[in-house]
């Protein structure tokens, strides 16, 4: 990035970050999910001016029942999506940077959802490559010991070795009539189509589909911890396991990926294989080559979601609901 300006990284990063955080004191304080926010805006470098366009809204785990429901995520929804564009054909692509500010580190789904996005944006010629950023409060070390969500086990899951992965990815025999499927423990079965045209939006790809319509089924019939699918099967025909659809996985508690043959699935990004792609969600450093993202880690942060959400945890009126517990 040679795009930066003093004022972007001392002040504007900063500020859109402590809204997130912000908005995220009352996120935990209202039930609707954990200690997170984010936000959307795009970033004229040639006049200074901000255009904001989505957000802050908060992580809604609890509310949706969909595990991946992140700050991130919610900030990600299609109207979202299409106001972005919207925003980004008014700037130009010449002088637009797109920001999204978030108040935590992001998980690997979400890091996948933002590099995704960030993609499709740059081959369909709104951004120039690299005007993407990604600023962030919280560490994932600070995530942990002050409001008790540890996430570095599934990216160290996922720069680890494919023999030793939490989620064994095997070759199914036999074809799968749809791009992929979610099925429970007690064979229900739970169908996702590429819903990426329909709705607009590059992140409802087949397997994430099939994952949320699981969950939305089980928060129907009033399952404890909707989010989590008890180890169900995750069949797709894509030609390799991509960083989205295995990072979702390991939120919903999916117990096995099996890739069958079947209709042909896009990959989950416009310009990379889905191999490319896990290989750039799961490197760090981050900013390393051929990521379509720039994160910038905002110092010093407040943080005073997590802490609110630390202290409403010892008095009992928040619990530890998904993930790995620290
Ligand atoms: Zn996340």
């Amino acid at each position: 990035m040679t795009v930066y300006n003093a004022d972007f990284v001392s002040h504007l990063l900063p500020d859109l970050v402590a809204a997130c955080d912000a908005a995220a004191v009352q996120n935990v304080r209202s039930g609707h999910g954990g200690p997170f926010g984010a936000s959307l805006s795009v970033y004229n470098r040639d006049s200074g001016a901000l255009v904001p366009v989505a957000g802050p809204v908060c992580n809604a785990v609890l509310e949706t029942g969909l595990a991946g429901a992140h700050a991130e995520d919610q900030v990600l929804q299609p109207a979202a999506l299409h106001a972005l564009r919207d925003a980004l054909q008014t700037v130009g692509r010449g002088c637009a940077i797109v920001v999204l500010a978030s108040s935590g580190e992001s998980c690997p789904a979400c890091y996948s959802k933002i590099e995704i996005v960030a993609r499709t944006l740059v081959t369909d010629g709104l951004i120039e490559a690299g005007a993407f950023v990604l600023a962030y409060g919280a560490s994932y070390e600070d995530t942990r010991v002050v409001a008790g969500f540890n996430d570095e086990p599934y990216h160290a899951d996922m720069a680890g070795p494919l023999q030793n992965r939490m989620i064994p990815c095997v070759r199914g025999d036999g074809a799968l009539p749809v791009p992929a499927r979610v099925v429970m423990p007690d064979g229900a079965a739970y169908d996702g189509a590429d819903g990426r045209m329909a709705q607009g939006t590059p992140l409802f790809t087949p397997e994430i589909q099939a994952i949320y319509t699981a969950c939305r089924a089980q928060k129907k019939a009033g399952v404890d911890e909707p989010w989590n699918l008890r180890r169900a099967v995750l069949y797709t025909t894509a030609p390799a396991v991509g960083p989205l659809m295995y990072a979702e996985s390991q939120w919903a508690n999916i117990g096995r990926i099996v890739q069958c043959d079947g209709p042909v699935a896009l990959t989950e990004a416009p310009d990379a294989t889905n191999d490319a792609l896990f290989a750039v969600v799961a490197a760090r450093p981050y900013n390393g080559p051929g990521t379509a993202v720039h994160v910038v880690r905002v110092t010093p942060f407040a943080n005073l979601a997590q802490h609110e959400w630390a202290r409403l945890s010892e008095a009992g009126q928040v619990a530890h609901y998904n993930g790995i517990e620290a």
